[in-house]
């Protein structure tokens, strides 16, 4: 993981971001690259708010004595607010009911503030507020904003095509945006927005408003069509466990799906789809071994993969890139999504410790 590739997207992207505050996104544990380096990176960077999806995913943050403004927004309902209130985490509201439990968290602890976002769904149709029911819920906030406790510091939404540039449902959403601005405004409210993920980031200035939400492009990963200067911070490496010679007509894994046509060296690597390599990459996937791509051949298996390495002399102990930047050639996490047809998010999400570990570079800044 290399947290000098985290500044280096981070600086880039709150350069991009209109003079609005740059929120980095470290929800599943940093995209999989680790909240806590991540959130400390990014703060190094120009970040001046960090994302989590749950709260127990901030409270981390707060155990490892991050102290910036943290915004949390996914729980089930019964869910007991007390102690993100009490760490000083913003909370998202999306009903009438988590509005009542964040209220009630702060009456339990008594003294203690509470900044809500609201959440607006303008057409997501996931999290949110339905527009149908928002003029209640600013209206119950905004009873609460009389009192001394609680607090409406933003309203805010989340896009769906953002990384489909010009699709005409991103005007929708940020028109229904501005509506429920106006809304707010007319209830007394005087909220900060923020709407824009890393791909409107990118390219929308428009949508900027005071803060924006990057994710994806902080991981170094682009979600937009056009090239961004992004350096992806996650390195998927291993080494050559064994190495061996197979004679022509032998064939390589469970099932036998793949066959030599010759004499050649097979290099065994101790990765397989339990580390997150996945099997449905059998067949069709390279790692970069002594100075090349080389081919996996056979299925991916649970702990292993096996790479043709043809007559070329390779060591046991040698270095495996599975996934890298790319700059020398190597497969980019990218590239795998784009061979599963997935997206490179469920990739580096999908490393699974404790069997794959993480190494940082760039740590002391
Ligand atoms: C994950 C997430 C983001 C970041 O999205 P990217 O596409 O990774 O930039 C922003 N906002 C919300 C609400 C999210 O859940």
């Amino acid at each position: 993981m290399d947290l000098d590739a985290i500044r280096h997207n981070v600086a880039l992207l709150a350069g991009r971001a209109s003079g609005a505050a740059t929120m980095v996104v470290v929800k599943a544990d940093g995209y999989g690259h680790g909240a806590v380096p991540v959130a400390r990176a990014a703060l190094d960077a120009g970040a001046t708010w960090l994302g989590a999806c749950s709260m127990a995913e901030a409270l981390e943050l707060r155990a490892a004595g991050i102290r910036a403004p943290v915004l949390s927004w996914l729980d089930v309902p019964g869910t007991d607010f007390s102690d993100a209130v009490a760490a000083g985490v913003d909370i998202s509201v999306s009903s009438p009911r988590e509005l009542r439990a964040v209220h009630q968290a702060v009456d339990l602890l008594g003294g203690h503030g509470a900044h809500i976002h609201l959440k607006i769904d303008t057409g997501l149709g996931r999290n949110g507020c339905p527009p149908e029911e928002w003029p209640a819920l600013v209206r119950a906030a905004a009873a609460h904003e009389a009192g001394p406790h609680m607090h409406v510091r933003a309203i805010w939404s989340h896009l769906a095509c953002a990384d489909e540039p010009g699709h005409p449902s991103i005007d929708v959403q940020a028109e229904r945006f501005e509506w429920a601005y106006r809304v707010a405004r007319e209830a007394g409210l005087h909220p900060l927005r923020h709407l824009a993920n890393s791909a409107a980031t990118l390219t929308r200035p428009d949508l900027h408003f005071d803060m924006v939400r990057v994710g994806i492009a902080a991981y170094g990963l682009n979600p937009v069509p056009q090239p961004e200067n992004l350096i992806p911070a996650m390195t998927f490496r291993s080494s050559v466990a064994l190495t061996k010679r197979i004679r022509s007509g032998e064939s390589v894994s469970y099932g036998h799906t793949w066959t030599t046509q010759r004499d050649t060296t097979l290099a065994l690597v101790p990765v397989g789809y339990a580390d997150g390599v996945p099997r449905g990459l059998s067949g069709d996937m390279r790692v970069h071994l002594a100075g090349r791509n080389r081919p996996v051949v056979g299925r991916v298996c649970m702990d292993q993969i096996v790479v043709d390495c043809g007559d070329d002399q390779v060591s046991e102990g040698e270095d495996v890139t599975l996934f890298g930047t790319g700059k020398d050639g190597e497969p980019t996490a990218t590239e795998w999504a784009n061979t599963l047809g997935t997206i490179d998010y469920e990739i580096v999400t999908g490393m699974r410790r404790p069997r794959v570990t993480r190494r940082y570079l760039g740590e002391s800044g």
